[in-house]
């Protein structure tokens, strides 16, 4: 019999929007800071969304909950706890493969900060910026970072490692410069780092251009690519694709990065805390795209069904890019953003052209066996620690 084929699916859930913290780039609106999804609410939309899969003929085998903010270290630990607890036992009962994480700015007591890592046995990811003031705690951005350092430390202590959180770093118009710097700083610190482009989501921030990113992307990836032993994306799920594509070599790494999948309506959904439903985090930030909502069971058929036929529709330059397979016409929210409607060409593009052409010299340049052996070391180091 042939293997079953692996179905993914993510489920971002944001409990809350609650923070405290104060990041000049934080694309989500600090609405009703108080309020947090309870315990019964959590449960209806979690049936309301499975049943949605199933309607859907959406049969996942894998699904992943990445439970975000706000802060999720606001919402009290033993309503989060049952949360956590009532949907992996409810996945379970469907026969489907749940991992679950967390994302947190660990901004709060040592307590709660062991014991969210303890509740996703280390699944914890985090968000940096070393070298601006734009992430602060009230008005003090050495407060966050100390307050920041000082958890982490504890964490590692906890779990006996080496290694520090992983991170994404976010980069606008302030905090781009400092981007090699950042990964310069994760490497030496043990720290997988994905850095990203700021999405315009709540707050008024300063997006960057496609030629800023085409030379950061490329730039860091010389500074990673044979160097490091800490994982950087996008570069390494774009390398892995690239290996693959070109050489026909499995990958070693189960790596993704967002921005590339023209499927993310049949792959992913977001929670809000009112119970809105969006295909991403992203979208929702943004307010695009409404699809329902788990509590009034509301569903938007058009916009979901809309929004998951991007992959019949992309545009004619995608369609005859030599990328194509990797990149899959790049993010629809990117292309919403830039006002070229969901089946658009985000302006990223160029950006993504840049990087796979770079990889793409990298592999014709550099002997396999050579990058095999870096990625062997690479996954060495990342079990040990
Ligand atoms: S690199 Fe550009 S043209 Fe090619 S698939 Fe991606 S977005 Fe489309
Ligand atoms: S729209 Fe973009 S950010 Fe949202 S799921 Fe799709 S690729 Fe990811």
């Amino acid at each position: 019999m042939p293997p079953q084929k692996t179905i993914p699916f993510t489920l971002h859930v944001r409990l809350t929007k609650a923070c405290n913290a104060n990041c000049t780039y934080c694309s989500s609106f600090m609405e009703n800071p108080d309020k947090y999804m309870n315990l019964e609410s959590y449960q209806k939309s979690i049936e309301f969304f499975w049943s949605k899969l199933q309607e859907k003929n959406i049969n996942v085998t894998n699904l992943t909950i990445e439970y975000v903010g706000g802060e999720i270290l606001l919402v009290p630990p033993e309503v989060l706890k049952s949360q956590v607890l009532f949907a992996r036992d409810f996945f379970k009962k469907q026969n489907v493969n749940l991992s679950d994480g967390a994302q947190t700015n660990l901004i709060g007591s040592k307590r709660k900060v062991i014991e969210i890592q303890n509740l996703f046995d280390g699944r914890i990811s985090t968000s940096i910026d070393s070298f601006t003031d734009q992430r602060r705690v009230g008005d003090s951005a050495k407060k966050y970072k100390v307050i920041m350092m000082t958890r982490e430390n504890d964490i590692m202590r906890e779990e006996q490692s080496l290694s520090r959180v992983p991170a994404v770093f976010t980069m606008d118009k302030t905090s781009i410069k400092f981007t090699e710097d950042e990964v310069n700083k994760a490497r030496r610190e043990n720290r997988n780092l994905m850095i990203r482009p700021v999405f315009i989501g709540g707050s008024s921030i300063e997006s960057i251009t496609p030629d800023e990113l085409a030379d950061v992307l490329v730039s860091t990836f010389d500074k990673w690519f044979m160097r490091s032993m800490s994982i950087l994306d996008p570069h390494m799920s774009l390398l892995e694709k690239r290996i693959q594509t070109k050489l026909n070599v499995d990958p070693m790494y189960e790596r993704s990065y967002c921005s590339f999948q023209n499927d993310c309506a049949a792959k992913s959904m977001s929670l809000e805390p009112n119970g809105d439903l969006y295909v991403c985090q992203e979208l929702a930030d943004a307010g695009k795209g409404k699809i329902g909502n788990t509590l009034n069971d509301e569903w938007d058929d058009l916009a979901w069904t809309t929004m998951s036929k991007r992959g019949e529709n992309l545009d004619s330059d995608c369609l005859s890019c030599p990328y194509l397979k990797d990149c899959q016409g790049g993010c629809m929210m990117h292309a919403i953003q830039d006002g070229n409607g969901p089946y658009g060409k985000p302006s990223y593009c160029k950006a993504w052209k840049a990087i796979f052409a770079r990889i793409d010299k990298a592999l014709e340049d550099i002997p396999y066996d050579r990058i095999e052996s870096w990625l062997k070391r690479l996954k060495v180091k990342q079990i040990a620690s």
